[in-house]
């Protein structure tokens, strides 16, 4: 299954990528980071969701995102 992490710490809370995410599963936190913006993230309960397309990744100009896409098993 794709998952994404979001490094939380970077992200700038500009708000592009949930509107970007086909499956639309990121949200933007209520909580506040350190630099004092509320950070993208996705709920556990919705990554398995996610179709690992990257958008995400590629929209995002802080580099906050990592998609993981399945492992394939030989
Ligand atoms: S990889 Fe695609 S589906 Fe998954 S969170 Fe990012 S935009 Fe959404
Ligand atoms: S695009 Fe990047 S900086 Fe903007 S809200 Fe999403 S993760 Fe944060």
């Amino acid at each position: 299954m794709p998952k994404v992490i979001f490094d939380s710490e970077r992200c700038k809370g500009c708000g592009l990528c949930p509107t970007v995410c086909p499956k639309e599963i990121i949200k933007m936190s209520d909580r506040i980071n350190s630099k004092g913006y509320h950070p993208a993230y996705v709920d556990d309960s919705d990554m398995e969701k996610c179709i690992g397309c990257a958008f995400c990744y590629e929209i995002c100009p802080d580099a906050v995102i990592e998609v993981y896409k399945e492992e394939k098993t030989k």
